[in-house]
């Protein structure tokens, strides 16, 4: 263990009003590990790093690091091997220094003059060009003034990085950037952290071992997916649903597939070792002209199964998804398999992606979760060489949840595959996304047909048995896989 915490409790305030922040709370961190720490705001989470810090000090409790107990009076080392950094990346610098100045001021004061911190290397770890680091906190982006607060945490060599929400005040793409960026930099070094956050989706995403803290106390720990999925505490469960509670609906799907994205590809991974995988290259393969590398797009890719299957067959694939988690494991799948395929997070509606840079789109399970699927026929029209094939997998999912609705029962989420081990919320989360989704609304594939004539496509078809063939007894009776296929 590099840290371990005893009862740790703090209380601010004089004797009128008293706020205990931070109730006896205990854990302990493996050398190596981000241990992922939720809770709602005011649950106590900035307390605690700021008193594992040093920043503030505790009324009662024990820290110790690498064993030993740190003395109420840290040392200059003790400082130097636990580094914070803060939501607000762009106030955490001097803002009439240069982020150069700022780091060698740092070193000057926990390391010494002697020992000046090699700004090339630090720079690459983060990703961005030394130039940078001339510049001041007000003319970067907060993107970049995050990934210069890692870089000025690491040029101390500590060995636990304290991240008080680092990533809540940026966008969606940055987030996903600074999780993997630590997430390798703790992989490649062996550093520690602890990751605050109030965003299950993001903890959940980066951390193996959850904590969940209220009103300053630990009421869950665990492994990360158990909490997700067998979450034992009512305010854990209204934590998920929080996560669920998204009103623009692009979002919604995002944050449904951010937090799926671990059990999702676990049971990818298992298809993809299973005789199942045989049976879709199958169905791809006979449909898709064979002898000659093709350029494919996987749209809507999730943990890169498609990509896989095509990119063993010689194709040159690329696979785009809206959620940043799911390319993340796509690119781990692709290389455990040996493929080389490029993954890119884009909206499968609206492409960065030249006119007729394909000859194949292949497609499963995504029209459903589209805000406006004429828009996603008209762009793969728009991607497809002339002759080119569109290959759309895809079940009338509302029909499984109205005919649910109906029996006033609700399916248990063990009972379908693919939702297998997930929660009720997830479930009815799943079934809430389906039913606001133009898809629900029509009967498929035949509505595809209409949508692809509108597109330009040339010819179309759908297959209504390749469920029965694929999945066999997997396949869900009252929504079944199709294939619609059109040619541009
Ligand atoms: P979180 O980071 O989970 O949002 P905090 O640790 O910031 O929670 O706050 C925990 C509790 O302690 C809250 O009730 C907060 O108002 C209180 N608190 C935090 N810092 C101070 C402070 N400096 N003075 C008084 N109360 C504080
Ligand atoms: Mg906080």
């Amino acid at each position: 263990m590099i840290l371990e915490i005893k009862n740790l409790s703090k209380t601010y305030g004089d004797k009128q009003a008293v706020n205990q922040a931070l109730k006896g709370v205990s854990f302990s961190l493996k050398k190596g590990e981000i241990l992922g720490i939720v809770g709602e705001s005011g649950s106590g989470k900035t307390t605690l790093l700021k008193l594992v810090s040093g920043l503030e000090k505790p009324d009662a409790g024990e820290i110790l690091l690498d064993g030993k107990p740190l003395s109420a009076k840290r040392t200059k080392d003790d400082y130097r091997r636990m580094q914070m950094i803060f939501q607000d990346a762009v106030a955490s610098f001097h803002p009439r220094r240069t982020i150069a100045d700022s780091i060698r001021e740092t070193t000057n004061s926990l390391l010494g003059r002697a020992e000046k911190p090699d700004l090339n290397e630090l720079s690459e770890r983060v990703g961005l060009s030394k130039e940078l680091m001339e510049r001041r906190p007000g003319n970067l982006s907060g993107g970049q003034c995050q990934r210069f607060a890692i870089a000025r945490a690491l040029s101390v060599h500590p060995e636990i990085l304290l991240c008080d929400e680092i990533t809540s005040a940026l966008d969606v793409s940055n987030q996903a950037q600074i999780l993997r960026l630590l997430s390798g930099i703790c992989r490649d070094t062996g550093t520690s952290a602890l990751f605050v956050s109030h965003d299950l989706a993001v903890v959940s995403n980066l951390c193996d071992r959850i904590l969940v803290m209220k009103d300053g106390v630990i009421v869950e720990e665990g492994d990360a997916r158990q909490i997700i999925h067998e979450p034992k505490e009512a305010y854990t469960q209204k934590l998920i649903e929080s996560v669920m509670e998204v009103k623009d609906v692009r979002e919604r799907v995002q944050k449904y597939w951010t937090i799926r994205t671990k059990d999702f590809n676990a049971i990818r991974l298992n298809e993809l070792h299973d005789e199942i995988s045989d049976r879709w290259s199958a169905e791809l393969n006979a449909r898709i002209p064979c002898g000659k590398a093709l350029d494919v797009l996987d749209a809507g890719t999730g943990t890169g199964y498609f990509a896989v299957l095509l990119g063993r067959e010689g194709h040159r694939v690329t696979g785009i998804d809206l959620t940043a988690s799911m390319l993340e494991e796509a690119r781990k799948t692709a290389e455990l398999f040996k493929v080389d395929a490029c993954f890119l997070q884009m909206d499968v509606q609206e492409t960065d992606f030249a006119e007729e840079s394909f000859d194949v789109i292949v497609t499963r399970n995504v029209t459903w979760t589209l805000p406006d699927p004429g828009k996603a026929y008209n762009e793969w029209y728009r991607l497809l060489r002339p002759g080119g094939i569109l290959l759309n997998f895809d079940a009338n999912y509302a029909d499984n949840v109205r005919n649910h609705n109906q029996k006033e029962s609700w399916v248990k989420p063990k009972d379908v595959y693919g939702h297998i081990g997930i929660t009720k919320e997830l479930s009815e989360e799943n079934a809430g996304i389906t039913l606001a989704m133009p898809a629900s609304r029509h009967h498929r594939p035949q509505w595809d047909g209409i949508l692809a004539k509108e597109a330009g496509f040339s010819e179309w078809g759908a297959d209504e048995e390749v469920g029965k063939r694929v999945l066999r007894e997997h396949d869900l009776s009252d929504a079944p896989l199709f294939l619609f296929w059109a040619r541009k």
